[in-house]
């Protein structure tokens, strides 16, 4: 299972949770108490995007597929 970082956006607390991919549950910040976490990009998928191509047309691999 992934770990995804979330950041409150009331307070900027982030923390991380453990969840499955695709997984629309809701964070509550320990800090504030605030619901509107913020999913950011797991280190995971950024570390491995570069790895993993397919697309040999695109050489940064952040060109969107045509
Ligand atoms: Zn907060």
């Amino acid at each position: 299972m992934p770990i995804f970082e979330y950041k409150c956006k009331k307070c900027g607390h982030k923390t991380d949770f453990l969840e499955k991919a695709g997984s629309n549950k809701k964070h509550i910040c320990e800090k504030c108490g605030g619901n509107e976490m913020q999913r950011l990009f797991s280190t995971f998928s950024v570390g491995s995007s570069s790895k993993s191509s397919g697309n040999d047309s695109c050489p940064t691999g952040t060109c969107p597929l045509s």
